[in-house]
């Protein structure tokens, strides 16, 4: 094409024009209703005078949107704000119609399944969990559990799945979020599973579909300490390494629906086998498998007659405090990589902040102040103000959280697209 048009010669003017051919972020921004809505949200309640300021409109694009958001029942006038002054009415505030709609999150795992109750404003309403056996189902099977999951989670909350807007769920694998289908999940039995479809068809309620590590993303970014970042990334260390990363406010998905595999970035050729197949992964150092690999040795375990992962992990643990030297190498080590790894992260994102999360996170050699110091010397150091680490240690519900979250965004945004049209 280059070619083509340097070579012709052809001095009429370019019809093929010039820039990037799709829309900016902010050219393709929300509708300013669903700015509002959601700066309400976010704010929990806000006078229409802190709606004019953030949103930088006029007051009266502020009053006509906000009567239409209470006109719909999705925003509602409440007495709220502290008088500024002894006289006069209360200022009124607005805040989300909570009960206009509710969402499930569910976090689908090997062990325990779990769901969390959430209405519009965001608030946890219930939670429930289900123990599930550790082997890789059939779809069929696996509705079958997230049925029985979801009637707990609705038992006593006065509501049942045809009050639920919405569900998200989050899960281990390669999950394409955009079609809802899963290639490839450790849960599943079957590759290429269109789980979203056979949801529909279970339940008659759409299903929103991501990998753990970017619900729990999404958790810290409508939750957490993410609330009030634009950059940021989250690290997972788990039955493997995994990494949900924020920019521009944003969670980032890459262009095929893969999520980011931290944990097969490679940090040393033709290093140890990892579990995908290839060699050097960062998980080979890191994950559960990799030092239960290594503990069966230090602790002199009889390899043919091993305990779970889990086991053989705490009791590596318990050694390492007791002073047990091997079994302190062998954290020290997994930490030496984990520097490694979270140093390319810095490296190649520039985030405000690294967020370490995860079971494995109980391993304190793992974010030892060795480790951190390890990381800054591995990054280049220009003499700004490096990337801050922190340790979340939320829990099992904090992924339910996330998949709630997943559900609100995309629920809103079908919500404020009907009343647009
Ligand atoms: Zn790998």
């Amino acid at each position: 094409m280059y070619d083509e048009i340097s070579a012709s010669g052809d001095e009429s003017p370019s019809v093929s024009g010039c820039g990037p051919l799709l829309p900016t972020a902010s050219a393709s921004a929300k509708p300013l209703r669903q700015q509002i809505f959601e700066h309400v949200r976010g704010a929990g309640r806000a006078a229409r005078t802190d709606v004019t300021r953030a949103l930088g409109i006029s007051a009266g694009s502020a009053t006509t949107l906000t009567a239409e958001l209470i006109a719909t029942g999705l925003l509602r006038e409440v007495e709220g704000l502290p008088r500024e002054t002894g006289r006069g009415r209360p200022p009124v505030a607005l805040e989300v119609v909570s009960e206009a709609c509710h969402v499930i999150g569910i976090k689908l795992s090997d062990e325990v399944h779990s769901a969390v109750l959430t209405d519009f404003s965001g608030q946890m309403l219930a939670d429930a969990s289900l123990p599930t056996p550790p082997t890789r189902k059939g779809l069929d099977d696996l509705l079958d559990e997230i049925g029985v999951l979801v009637a707990l989670v609705l038992n006593g909350s006065g509501k049942d799945m045809c009050d639920i807007a919405a569900v998200g769920i989050g899960l281990s694998g390669i999950v394409d979020h955009h079609t809802g289908t899963v290639p490839w999940s450790p849960l599943l039995a079957d590759r290429d599973m269109d789980v979203a479809t056979a949801f529909v068809a279970r339940f008659g309620v759409p299903l929103y579909l991501d990998n753990d590590a970017n619900v729990l993303t999404l958790a810290e970014l409508w939750f957490g300490a993410g609330r009030s970042m634009t950059d940021f990334a989250v690290v997972t260390i788990e039955h493997g390494v995994g990494m949900g990363l924020v920019l521009d406010n944003r969670l980032f998905r890459g262009s095929r629906g893969m999520g980011l595999e931290l944990g097969h970035t490679k940090v040393q050729l033709d290093g140890a086998l990892c579990r995908c197949g290839q060699r050097g992964c960062l998980e080979a150092y890191l994950a559960d498998y990799a030092l239960a690999r290594e503990a069966a040795t230090a602790l002199h375990r009889n390899p043919r007659n091993l305990q779970s992962p889990n086991a053989m992990l705490d009791a590596l643990f318990a050694q390492a405090k007791g002073g047990n030297e091997a079994a302190r190498t062998i954290f020290r080590r997994a930490g030496r990589y984990l520097s490694v790894g979270l140093a390319n992260v810095i490296q190649l994102f520039d985030p405000e902040l690294i967020i370490l999360s995860g079971e494995r996170m109980q391993y304190d050699y793992l974010y030892s102040d060795e480790v951190l110091a390890d990381m800054h010397k591995l990054t280049l150091n220009d003499g700004r103000k490096a990337c801050r680490v922190e340790i979340h240690a939320w829990g099992d519900l904090v992924w339910a959280r996330g998949a709630s979250a997943l559900a609100l965004a995309a629920v809103t945004d079908k919500i404020m697209g009907e009343a647009r049209a």
